[in-house]
């Protein structure tokens, strides 16, 4: 299985979410069996080095392990993990092939952190496939730590990133019969979402995390969510952890979930415990969680994972021992 669609046509009409949608990308059925209900590893299960990743990424986390494996830092391993979804034509979330906005313009946001707890980010980045790579630029090569829009891509493209055409035919095909049918406002249960979070531990125990996203498919020009921003997106303190996040960032960035998720890790929670707590802060607020989704993954210092997401259908990828393993982790709302 690959990532899939985060929120299968949750009803106007409060229907609710259908609790596993289809691949957003791929066309078959997606059943869960018994294994994969089981939650991923928590507690010590983890050995380090360890990649873990938002969704059904096993390139991705493969590539990461590899990086890690052979003695690279985590800084290297979330890069090059990262660029494998960015490269893929047929993920419609990511980099090239990402799903547009209302306009059709695919505008992509990343963001990147070390383990001295250097941050960096490119926000509505156009024609550029590799974000995350420029998200590490800006963090290296800047004084600054978020390039925006033109900004962004100008500085890419004086760093030698080659610019291209990032709408596919499927993707553009996909807009086309969007704009058919969909009313020209945000609907936002039933947006979709497949951003990669990816958190690793290298051989020397230091934590590095990224995060990339063409953002929620057919959102208004302009819009930027979660994912490129420090503490919501992502959140790494290399003496506690890193959180990443997946889901409708606007509730993200409401709550600041991800630094949440790593100081209840400073206060001795588990990143399980951390993750579930970060969940209820935004189901204590939100009557309406029936109509969009949010996931978190978390690690700690010690390499224990964990993973917690609103309703069911969301995934994991983890490596610790050169062995994808893909988990659907505990989820809110059993009904
Ligand atoms: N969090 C992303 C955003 O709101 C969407 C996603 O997870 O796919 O832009």
């Amino acid at each position: 299985m690959k990532r899939r669609k985060f929120i299968q046509n949750a009803s106007l009409s409060g229907l609710g979410v259908a609790a596993v949608g289809s691949i957003l990308s791929c066309k078959d059925d997606v059943k869960i069996s018994e294994e994969e209900k089981a939650l991923i590893p928590v507690e010590g299960k983890n050995t380090i080095p360890v990649v873990i990743a938002t969704w059904n990424v096993a390139n991705a986390t493969g590539k990461a392990w590899e990086v890690l494996a052979s003695g690279g830092s985590s800084l290297d391993a979330i890069e090059q993990g990262c660029m494998i979804e960015e490269a893929n034509a047929e993920g419609q979330s990511v980099g090239l092939g990402g799903l547009p906005d209302r306009d059709g313009n695919v505008t992509l946001d990343a963001c990147i952190m070390d383990k001295n707890g250097n941050y960096g980010a490119v926000v509505y980045l156009q024609n550029i496939k590799h974000p995350i790579s420029v998200a590490r630029k800006v963090m290296e090569d800047t004084p600054h730590v978020i390039l925006a829009g033109k900004g962004a891509e100008q500085f890419a493209r004086s760093a030698g990133f080659k610019p291209e055409n990032l709408l596919t035919e499927a993707s553009k095909k996909a807009w086309e019969e969007w704009k058919k049918t969909s009313q020209y406002k945000p609907i936002i249960n039933i947006e979709n979402h497949d951003t990669i979070g990816m958190l690793a531990i290298d051989k020397n125990g230091d934590i590095a995390g990224g995060c990339t996203t063409s953002g929620l498919a057919y959102k208004l020009a302009g819009r930027v969510g979660d994912s490129p921003i420090i503490g919501s997106g992502l959140f790494i303190d290399n003496e506690v952890g890193g959180a990443t996040a997946t889901g409708l960032g606007e509730e993200v960035l409401k709550t600041v979930g991800s630094f949440l998720i790593v100081e209840l890790m400073r206060q001795g929670k588990s990143p399980q415990e951390a993750c579930k707590e970060a969940i209820g802060r935004i189901i204590s607020k939100k009557t309406n969680f029936e109509d969009f989704q949010v996931g978190y993954i978390a690690v700690n210092k010690k390499g224990e994972t964990g993973a917690y997401s609103i309703h069911e259908g969301f995934y994991t990828t983890t490596n610790n021992d050169g062995e994808n393993k893909s988990s659907a982790p505990d989820f809110y709302n059993k009904n």
